[in-house]
C-alpha cells in the first residue's frame, strides 16, 4: 500500500487533489485543509503529487 502525506504547513486547501484523485483518498479536515482520508484506497497514480500548486503531496511511490 502507498504511503500518502499532506503536508499540513504547505497545504492551502485548494481543494485539486480532491478533484484529480480517482480513488476519493483525500477530505477536507476542519481548518478547510487535505488529509489523507483513505490511503488504503490509493491507486498509486501519481495525478496528486503533479497537480498539487504547494508540492504538499508525498505518495511514496511517486517522484
Ligand atoms: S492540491 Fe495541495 S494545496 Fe491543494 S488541497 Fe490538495 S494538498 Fe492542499
Ligand atoms: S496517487 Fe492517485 S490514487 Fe493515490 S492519492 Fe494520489 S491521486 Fe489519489
Amino acid at each position: 500500500m502507498a504511503v500518502v502525506t499532506v503536508d499540513q504547513d504547505k497545504c492551502s486547501g485548494c481543494g485539486e487533489c480532491i478533484s484529480v484523485c480517482p480513488a476519493s483518498v483525500f477530505e477536507l479536515n476542519n481548518e478547510g485543509k487535505s488529509v489523507v482520508a483513505r490511503p488504503e484506497d490509493c491507486q498509486e497514480c501519481c495525478a496528486c503529487v503533479e497537480v498539487c500548486p504547494e508540492s504538499a503531496i508525498t505518495v511514496d511511490v511517486c517522484k
